[in-house]
């Protein structure tokens, strides 16, 4: 019967100096965590690690005195499966939420996000299966992928960035083997806009369905109306976030004129938003993608949840490809079979990206079969969080 018997926590900057239309990232940072259990194997603890996807702070506060005491404070078998062989993540989930209100999800739901990255990454090495295969496992989801697309996100503002600077980062996506890359959008204006997306365009042989752009929700109506008439005829993979990510009626009446695919949903948190983004925003299950990032959101425990309603509504999983770019949505793109995941090449370090054995072929990424999420082989990520405990 696993225990857990120590949760520490700790803050690691993941700063840049590139900006989005909306923010800069000069002091972003992030929350990790270590679940140490009292599994024993090769002398050593079997311990979970987790960390906060990118885009939202360090959850310190809330981690220190709300979700690590309730969870520390808990009986073991409230923690366990049915047969008490392994930490089971979902019930755990009702612990660390207890005595929250519904609605006004803010940081909690990334403060749980991060625990319960942990807790899987866990219960996967307690069963010593990567994380990929224990889920398709537990869930009864079939076959899980053995690769993932992954599309290259960058394309950011920089002091000192122009045009050919753009176009070098493009170029040296694809030398790394992606099909598809994503800029920014928002920051300049239109016509400065249309100028760097024709330059992109350029890299790509002209081939819009390999380019995403991303107005990270700075557009009012008629912005982003007015950018969709201009973007229409390149036939682009996806027009991102055009406004705030809470103004269902501005996506619905975007959706109404843009006949090409939208995308959304990373800065929705949870269940009841996602529902609510389905009901309102006039997302169309045939073309737009959800971007609903499993760990900003609640975790994994949630996104399965969410999983399950957009089953109801007739959504295909892989319509759905998370914001974050991490190992961890890997393993969840795979096992659940969506469409694919993001990635940030050299951003975002140390939490950002994949294994360091990981190539991607032909815009898409292969899975490790080391136990868990496979943090072990992302050296860099790996010292941080084995400096959170002895
Ligand atoms: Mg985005």
């Amino acid at each position: 019967m696993p225990k857990i018997v120590a949760i520490h926590e700790g803050t690691v900057p993941i700063s840049s100096s590139m900006s989005n239309a909306y923010i800069n990232f000069r002091d972003m940072d992030c929350s990790i965590v270590a679940v140490v259990s009292d599994v024993v194997r090769d002398g050593r603890p079997v311990v979970g690690y987790g960390f906060s996807s990118n885009g939202r702070y360090s959850v310190g506060e809330i981690l220190r005195r709300r979700v690590i005491p309730r969870l520390m404070a808990a009986g073991p078998e409230e923690l366990l499966t049915e047969d008490g062989s392994n930490i089971d993540p979902a019930r755990a989930w009702a612990v660390m939420t207890r005595n929250e209100k519904p609605g006004g999800h803010g940081e909690r739901s990334v403060a749980v996000g991060v625990v319960d990255m942990a807790l899987f990454d866990l219960a996967a090495k307690i069963d010593e299966e990567p994380l990929y295969r224990w889920l398709a496992r537990r869930h009864g989801l079939g076959q899980p992928d053995n690769d993932v697309f992954v599309y290259a996100a960058g394309g950011y503002y920089a002091p000192g960035k122009g045009i050919h600077e753009l176009q070098d980062e493009m170029r040296h996506f694809l030398d790394l083997g992606y099909r598809v890359v994503k800029m920014k959008i928002g920051g300049a204006g239109l016509g400065e806009d249309i100028e760097r997306i024709e330059a992109v365009l350029d890299v790509l042989d002209g081939d819009g369905s390999r380019l995403a752009v991303d107005a990270n929700g700075r557009f009012d109506l008629d912005t982003a109306l007015a950018y969709g008439r201009e973007l229409e005829p390149y036939g682009l993979f996806w027009y991102e976030e055009p406004g705030d990510p809470l103004d269902f009626a501005l996506h619905a009446t975007l959706a109404e004129h843009y006949s090409g695919p939208l995308a959304t949903g990373e800065n929705l948190f949870s269940l009841p938003d996602a529902r609510n983004l389905l009901r309102y925003a006039g997302m169309r299950p045939d073309r737009d993608v959800i971007q609903v990032d499993p760990v900003l959101s609640y975790g994994l425990v949630e996104y399965l949840r969410i999983q399950e309603m957009l089953r109801q509504q007739g959504w295909s999983p892989r319509r759905c490809i998370p914001h974050g770019g991490h190992q961890f949505a890997l393993h969840i793109a795979a096992a659940l079979g969506l469409g694919g995941n993001e990635s940030y090449p050299g951003e975002f370090q140390p939490t950002g990206g994949f294994a360091d054995s990981a190539v991607v072929r032909d815009g898409r990424i292969a899975l490790t079969e080391s136990p868990g999420i496979g943090f072990e082989e992302k050296s860099t990520l790996y010292k941080v969080f084995r400096g959170l405990h002895t």
